[in-house]
Parts: C-alpha cells; sequence; structure tokens
C-alpha cells in the first residue's frame, strides 16, 4: 500500500470571518434560545467560531418576515427587471470580493482554494447573472379556447419558499437556489448546513448591500432534525427544495404530505456510472475518470462512483487510473498545489474509512489508497477498489469521498443493464469514440444527465436533477425556473 504524504503546512491566510448571526428581515439576530453552535475546520479540526442555532422559533420568526414581504412592502411592488436589477448587483458585490469569499468556503468546507475561487465561485457569479436575466422574461402564454372567451396564463411566484441545502458546495447550492426563487418573485427561508455555515452568511450582508428589501431572503444556521424539519413541516411555507442526502429527501416529502402539500423539489444522491469503452481516447478518459470520482474530495451527489471498464482495456486502464490516483496531491487546502483536500468533518471522514473497510471485507482489492493522510484534519488518501461486484456495497451505497471502484464489463447491453441496476439516476457518463455507443448510451441510461466524454460539465443554463429516487424536478436552467412559479389560468368573457 502506497501512503501518501503528510499535508504540507503554509502559512494559513488570513481570513476574514463576518457574521455569525441570523438573518431575518434584514436584520442580524441572535436566536430565541440564544443558543450557538461551533463551525470547525476540517483541515485541522479546530473550531473556526461558533454561530447562531436556529430552531422552530426562528424559523416561525423567518416564515412571517417572508410572508409579509412576500404580501407587502417594496418587493411585490418592484418590476421584473428591478429583480434583475438585484440579483445583477449581488452577482457583481460577490465578484468584488470573490478572493475572500474563496478563502471563506475553503476554511470552513476544506476544498482546495484554486477550486473555490476558480470553480465554485465562477459558477455561483454565473448563476446569479443567468437568472437575473431571467427575471423580466418569466411570461405565460395566449390559449385559444373554444367560445368567446379571452384566455391566458400568468407564472406566478409560489410564494414564502423554504431552502434547505448541503455542505458539499454551499455557496453554489445556495446560488442555485436564491437565483430561481428572486428571479421568480418568491421571498426565502433558507437553512444552511451545519458543517459550513460562515460563507452563505457573508452572502447574506452583500444581499443587505445590493439592497433586497427586508424579509426577502432570511438565513438561517442550524441541524436539519430542528430548523430543517421545522421548515418541511412549516404550515405557512408553500414550497420546500432540498439537496442533501435521499434519506432526508423521503423525510422532507412525507413532512410536505403530512403539513400543507407544499411544493416539493428534491436534488438527492447518486451512484453514477462512468463507462468507458476501449475505443476511447485513454489519457483523456483515465483523466476524465479521474476527474469524475475525485473531484472536491468525492463529495459530489453526481460523482461517477461506478466506473464501469471494457474488458478489452481493462488492464491498461486499471494500472493508469492507479498510477494517476497515487500521484494526487493531497494537503493544506491553502497550497496553490493541492488538488484534495480534508473530507468535510468527522462524520464523514469515519464514513468513507467504513465504506473502504466494508470493500476490502467484501472481497474487492484495494490496489492504492486506503488509509488517513497526516494526524490532524480530515484527509484521506485516495482509493482505488478493482474487481468490484455489484451487489458490493462500495458499489451500492453512496461513499461520498475519494474512494474509486473500477468494475469490469463485456459489451454495451450489459453495460446498460448494469448501469441501470440501482436506485439512484442522477447522472451517468460514456467515454467512446463511436458515435452510435454514445448515443445508445445517451438514450438508455436513466439519469438526469449524461456526459459524453466529458464529466462534472456545469452550466446554470443546462438543466440538473435525478430521475428515481435521485429527485423530483430540475435545478438550473429554464426548468430550474418553472419550479419556482405556479401558472395561474385567467379566462375573460368577452
Ligand atoms: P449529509 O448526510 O450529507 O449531511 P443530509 O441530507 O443529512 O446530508 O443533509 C443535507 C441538509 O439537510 C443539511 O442542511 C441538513 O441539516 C438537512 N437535514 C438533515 N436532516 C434533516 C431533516 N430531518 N429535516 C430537514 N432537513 C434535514
Amino acid at each position: 500500500m502506497v501512503t501518501a504524504p503528510t499535508p504540507k503546512t503554509t502559512p494559513q491566510p488570513t481570513v476574514k470571518i463576518g457574521q455569525t448571526k441570523l438573518l431575518i428581515n434584514n436584520e442580524w439576530v441572535e436566536s430565541v434560545s440564544g443558543k450557538r453552535f461551533e463551525t470547525i475546520n476540517p483541515a485541522t479540526g479546530e473550531v473556526i467560531c461558533d454561530v447562531a442555532e436556529a430552531d422552530a422559533p426562528d424559523v416561525d420568526k423567518a416564515v412571517v418576515a417572508a410572508r409579509t414581504a412576500f404580501t407587502s412592502g417594496d418587493w411585490p411592488k418592484m418590476s421584473a427587471t428591478q429583480r434583475g436589477e438585484l440579483l445583477y448587483k449581488l452577482a457583481d458585490l460577490i465578484e468584488a470580493n470573490k478572493e475572500e469569499i474563496a478563502r471563506l468556503e475553503t476554511l470552513d468546507n476544506g476544498k482546495p482554494y484554486s477550486d473555490s475561487f476558480n470553480t465554485d465561485l465562477s459558477l455561483v457569479i454565473g448563476c446569479y447573472r443567468y437568472y437575473a436575466g431571467w427575471a423580466d422574461k418569466i411570461q405565460g402564454k395566449t390559449i385559444p379556447i373554444n367560445g368567446p372567451y379571452f384566455c391566458y396564463t400568468r407564472h406566478e411566484p409560489v410564494g414564502v419558499v423554504g431552502q434547505i441545502i448541503p455542505w458539499n458546495f454551499p455557496l453554489l447550492m445556495q446560488a442555485w437556489k436564491l437565483g430561481p426563487a428572486l428571479a421568480a418573485g418568491n421571498t426565502v427561508v433558507m437553512k444552511t448546513a451545519e458543517q459550513t455555515p460562515l460563507s452563505a452568511l457573508r452572502i447574506g450582508e452583500l444581499i443587505l448591500e445590493a439592497g433586497f428589501p427586508p424579509g426577502v431572503v432570511n438565513l438561517l444556521s442550524g441541524y436539519g432534525p430542528t430548523a430543517g424539519a421545522a421548515i418541511s413541516h412549516h404550515m405557512d411555507i408553500d414550497k420546500v427544495a432540498f439537496t442533501g442526502s435521499t434519506e432526508v429527501g423521503h423525510l422532507i416529502m412525507e413532512a410536505a404530505a403530512k403539513s400543507n402539500l407544499k411544493r416539493v423539489t428534491l436534488e438527492l444522491g447518486g451512484k453514477s456510472p462512468n463507462i468507458v469503452f476501449a475505443d476511447a481516447d485513454m489519457d483523456k478518459t483515465i483523466e476524465g475518470a479521474h476527474f469524475a470520482l475525485f473531484f472536491n474530495q468525492g463529495q459530489c451527489c453526481c460523482a461517477g462512483s461506478r466506473l464501469f471498464v471494457e474488458e478489452k482495456c481493462y488492464d491498461e486502464f486499471v494500472d493508469k487510473c492507479v498510477k494517476r490516483a497515487q500521484n494526487r496531491t493531497v494537503g493544506d487546502p491553502f497550497d496553490a498545489n493541492t488538488e484534495q483536500g480534508p473530507q468535510v468533518d468527522l462524520e464523514q471522514f469515519n464514513k468513507v474509512m467504513s465504506y473502504i473497510e466494508s470493500g476490502q471485507q467484501e472481497g474487492a482489492q484495494m490496489l492504492c489508497g486506503g488509509g488517513r493522510v497526516g494526524d490532524r484534519g480530515y484527509f484521506i488518501e485516495p482509493t482505488v477498489f478493482v474487481d468490484v461486484q455489484d451487489q458490493m456495497k462500495i458499489a451500492q451505497e453512496e461513499i461520498f469521498g475519494p474512494v474509486m471502484s473500477i468494475i469490469k464489463f463485456k459489451d454495451i447491453d450489459e453495460a446498460i443493464k448494469r448501469a441501470n441496476d440501482t436506485m439512484y439516476g442522477l447522472a451517468a457518463a460514456v467515454w467512446t469514440q463511436d458515435i452510435t455507443k454514445a448515443h445508445a448510451i445517451a438514450n438508455n441510461v436513466r439519469a438526469g444527465t449524461v456526459w459524453v466524454n466529458c464529466y462534472d460539465v456545469f452550466d446554470a443554463a443546462a438543466p440538473f436533477g435525478g430521475f428515481k429516487q435521485s429527485g423530483i424536478g430540475r435545478e438550473l436552467g429554464e426548468y430550474g425556473l418553472q419550479q419556482y412559479t405556479e401558472v395561474k389560468t385567467v379566462t375573460v368573457k368577452l
């Protein structure tokens, strides 16, 4: 077993910690209970600071503010163009503070600073601008119905929207949710993930600076079973948008059903097949498969975590994949050479390590990695398993860590059948130079996104979401916007 080096420590840049309170009705307030909780730097295990902890009474306060903002005051009076201008302004403010915000994201989440800056922040800014452009292009239709009537539709905001986001892309998940919700004229009560509250609060400061009216955006730090459940059960929230585990997705939907039948959109887990044919450009495919799994410390719902490789190129592919994994630089996320930082917290670290143990117990062969890197923080060696069988836990369950599972297949029919043999359907990819094979996979694999000769290509204009138990509804693009409007039919007797 090859052991990756202990992370080097480079001098930590000073990271400015901004607000740590709750944002309700454009005011920074302590929680009703006065409770606070700690947020940890995953690279060291040390406490960064504590933040106000929201619970049900704070959700109630935020919902009152959001409802008031939805029905009266400046927000509903504002033109669609003005709503767009506010979103453009927010994007500009984020861009003006890009380095500082990227540092805060890296400190709280552990992802390499180069990823925070180049990938997350760029996508965040792009997402707010994309939806800013939509604000004044949300329109209904005129419909030629029978009789002396004039019939048309209006696309109205859903109302008060509860949004519950995860920790793997804190700023980006906030943008995917706030962008379309605000463009369409909704008001928001958002709960961030307990592991990563800080960057969202910094965006809260910029929301105030941009000039959004009171109560339009309310930001709550807190835990899932308390503040999160209070949102999903709330009788005066019209819709809940959730990104997280499939397990919690079930709870959200149950809560919506038991309360007020609020609209539900869910972006949940995945076990995405990444299918490599022998005719693919090998070097590009090795790099693509590496990126598909290891990007963001493996903490992606769409990670290419079932890597199906055609028998004809299996040995060569495995060999190169392992070498690439062994060369991955793991360490201080603020070091410019770092490709992989720590897992987000101890719980995730332990979970990933237990999957590594289970892979070995179930008879998969571990060709590299498997251990912890260093003795502080939550770093894990890039790990590659081969001879993985479909029924093994590491081939069935979402690991959410830097653990690659390589699976051999013989022909395309077998690849499609086994790719679909999962409760998930978030994403898939195929690597081949044969256009017929590429389209066969694109058409027959049941997943919300299929990448051909690429992976993790995201754009605010392209919808993303899951088939099967990977979710309900879509985010991003025009489809994502539709999830934030109600269609009203108006019929006028002529
Ligand atoms: P993970 O296991 O990766 O942390 P979760 O699905 O548990 O994913 O968390 C995603 C988000 O859902 C977080 O903001 C978390 O606080 C929230 N959450 C967890 N449990 C619940 C719940 N019972 N009700 C509402 N939200 C929850």
